[in-house]
């Protein structure tokens, strides 16, 4: 094992989140003893997906107590003697810029095996689990986390700032995963129902994938405004469309896009994570047409690579950097998701020190 030297703090602080209506708890747990494979990386940025928001207010549910945020971008402080390996099957070392998938998969079950690892039935995911022993640091709003054996780790360039990177590991990589599904878009008239980040990344891929027009489909002006810097068209006329994205979760907005999805349409539901009413399809209509449906949640590590590549390649075209629009300490997490709440921005990053020494 790696000898910490002394200035290398025991402990790490936490915000642990033990349910909707109570205050975080602002919590010290000790420095993990590091097994094979594991690594402590230092939390530099973590951005609030929704679905911490989600859980924060109620409308969805998750072990208590948690250590939650999983857009985490961090830097190796310190591995195991047998250090962790990227997707590259470099090793790790200290001082490595890193993100890595939510999903901890075992490799080896039917559907690990069978290309969905984030259904793995030994799954495990960042930010989600329960904050007790010693894999307790597991979450984002922390000093550090403990990077568990297997974790599908990818180096992060420099050149990407930190809250353009933050996203790669949750809504980037999904909306890969989504576009792995339908297959090349060039040419395609593509429909995007919802103007969220994973909306609004997803834009931006079409148009750097050559859609022949990107529609957006969001009640939100602003985000509408917002989706035309993203590659969104701002005349399009297409009646009809080839793919149709939804990133929304509403159940009446997809009803609403499935009318206009044409002859041998690709249609993706992401946005369907929480509760929702059933919808009204018709099955004749799905044959006639020829329209393939897929059900998208989560990505594998591949989709990951591909994030962080599509980001490094586009970040200056598209001003992702922009969608964060507030930095919160650790010690301000209550405010920082009231924030969020009342305000309603695409994203908010957590940085664990600022405002402290
Ligand atoms: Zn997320
Ligand atoms: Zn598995």
């Amino acid at each position: 094992m790696t000898d910490h030297s002394a200035s290398e703090p025991s402990d790490f602080r936490a915000a642990v989140f033990h349910g909707p209506q109570h205050p975080f708890e602002l919590c010290r747990f000790p420095r993990p003893e590091l097994l094979s494979g594991e690594a402590i990386v230092q939390v530099e940025c973590c951005t609030l997906c929704g679905s911490d928001l989600h859980t924060v207010a109620a409308r969805r549910f998750g072990v208590t107590p948690t250590i939650l945020g999983h857009e985490i971008l961090g830097v190796v402080e310190q591995v195991s003697e047998t250090p962790p390996v990227d997707l590259q099957g470099v090793p790790l070392a200290e001082g490595d810029r890193i993100t890595w998938s939510i999903c901890v998969s075992c490799g080896q079950c039917d559907r690990c095996r069978g290309g969905l690892p984030q259904k793995c039935r030994q799954l495990s995911k960042y930010g989600h689990d329960a904050a007790h022993g010693r894999g307790a640091l597991s979450g984002g709003l922390a000093d550090a986390i403990l990077l568990r054996a297997n974790s599908a780790v990818v180096r992060v360039p420099r050149e990407l700032p930190d809250e353009v990177a933050c996203p790669a590991n949750c809504a980037t990589a999904t909306v890969m995963a989504a576009f792995h599904a339908i297959g090349p878009v060039e040419g395609m008239r593509v429909l995007v129902v919802g103007a969220g980040l994973l909306g609004l990344t997803a834009t931006a891929v079409a148009k750097s994938r050559g859609a022949e027009s990107t529609t957006v489909w969001d009640p939100i002006p602003e985000r509408l405004r917002l989706a035309e810097r993203f590659g969104a068209d701002r005349t399009a006329v297409a009646s009809h469309f080839d793919i149709v994205l939804d990133f929304s979760g509403s159940t009446e907005a997809i009803e609403k896009a499935l009318e206009v999805a044409d002859v041998g349409a690709r249609i993706v539901l992401v946005g369907s994570v929480m509760s929702s009413d059933d919808l009204r399809l018709n099955p004749e209509q799905v044959v006639r047409q020829c329209w393939q449906i897929h059900g998208i949640h989560n990505y594998t590590p591949a989709d990951l690579l591909d994030a962080v590549e599509f980001l490094r390649k586009h970040h200056q075209t598209y001003p992702f950097a922009e969608l964060v629009s507030a930095t919160f300490s650790l010690a301000q997490i209550d405010r920082a998701f009231q924030f969020a709440n009342d305000h309603r921005p695409v994203r908010i990053a957590i940085r664990p020190w600022i405002d402290e020494p």
